[in-house]
């Protein structure tokens, strides 16, 4: 079965071909520019692929809520002519009968993950991106989870530790956790590029703190069975057994499984199954969603 896959990432969209098994066959990217050049871009790639279903994992926010006459637009965001476009319309008009599963990037790679990734056979997974921006996506009892918009995991405000006097970069929250732990935010706190900082600089162990606390929530509200850490900032593995490490003492017991009490924390909070590919995966998945929805 040929199914299509759409990153749409507000940097650069990465479109592909793949199939129901999480393999993929061909990818093309190219920069996000004005929403009618990239849709453009995205529809010429699918042109002659005869794929039978597509999925669309996007940049937000975006209107996820299939009764609504918005459904299928990216709503408001300050990325120059792409606040309420609409891209499933673009591919529906396109691409007449062929379905198109639409959803945010990171409930895209959380679903990718538990199709075919670190979460495969489980009905309950948080995935998180902790890149230019953090982000979040779960799927619980077998949905991914939406409501009044979709979960914007990343702007919950997190307790400073009393020694880190930064302000925190979000606009609307200081230190909220993307304002305290995104890629930028480590950047600003200690001029440097986070790339450059050497693994056993302390910037790390306070990144596994605000992280092991935003964790700690998720765990406590939703309970999810396995948590997944992507995005640039991750790709610093020195942090995952100091987060294991700080979310064990943060909660301190309470929550008594033993994938939290014991090192099988290891297991439980972890990489990406699908590493870079998670978003990609992500696509097949909504579109397999799709095909099965119709
Ligand atoms: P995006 O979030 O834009 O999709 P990424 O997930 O790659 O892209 O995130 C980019 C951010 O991640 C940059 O701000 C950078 O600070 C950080 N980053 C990228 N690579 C690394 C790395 N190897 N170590 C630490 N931080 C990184
Ligand atoms: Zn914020």
């Amino acid at each position: 079965m040929k199914l299509g896959t759409i990153e749409g990432g507000g940097t650069k969209f990465v479109v592909g071909v793949g199939d129901e098994n999480g393999n993929i066959f061909e990818r093309e990217s190219f920069p996000t520019t004005t929403p009618e050049e990239t849709m453009k871009k995205t529809i010429e790639f699918f042109k002659d692929k005869g794929v039978e279903a597509i999925g669309f994992g996007s940049f937000g926010p975006i209107d996820p809520d299939k009764t609504s006459p918005t459904y299928g637009s990216v709503t408001t965001t300050p990325k120059p002519g792409w606040s309420n476009h609409n891209v499933v319309k673009d591919l529906e008009e396109a691409f007449p009968g062929v379905p198109v599963g639409f959803d945010t990037d990171v409930n895209s790679a959380c679903l990718g993950e538990v199709e075919f990734g670190a979460a495969k056979g489980l009905n309950s997974a948080l995935y998180l991106t902790i890149g230019t921006g953090v982000g979040g996506g779960a799927v619980v009892e077998g949905n991914l989870v939406h409501g009044l918009l979709h979960p914007e995991m990343g702007h919950m405000k997190l307790i400073t530790r009393p020694e880190d006097t930064y302000k925190g970069k979000c606009p609307y929250h200081g230190t909220c956790f993307e304002g305290l732990a995104a890629g930028p935010a480590i950047e600003e706190r200690w001029g440097k590029s986070a790339k450059e900082l050497p693994v056993d600089h302390p910037a790390w162990d306070l990144e596994a703190y605000y992280i092991a606390q935003a964790l700690c929530i998720y765990i406590l509200t939703i309970s999810p069975k396995k948590i997944i850490l992507g995005g640039g900032v991750m790709h610093q593995k020195q942090l995952f057994p100091m987060i294991h490490k700080y979310v064990q003492e943060m909660l301190n017991g309470y929550v008594a499984k033993e994938e939290i009490t014991t090192d099988k924390i290891k297991d439980y909070i972890v990489y990406p199954g699908l590493a870079d590919n998670a978003g990609l995966c992500g696509g097949l998945a909504l579109a397999k969603q799709a095909l099965k929805n119709k």
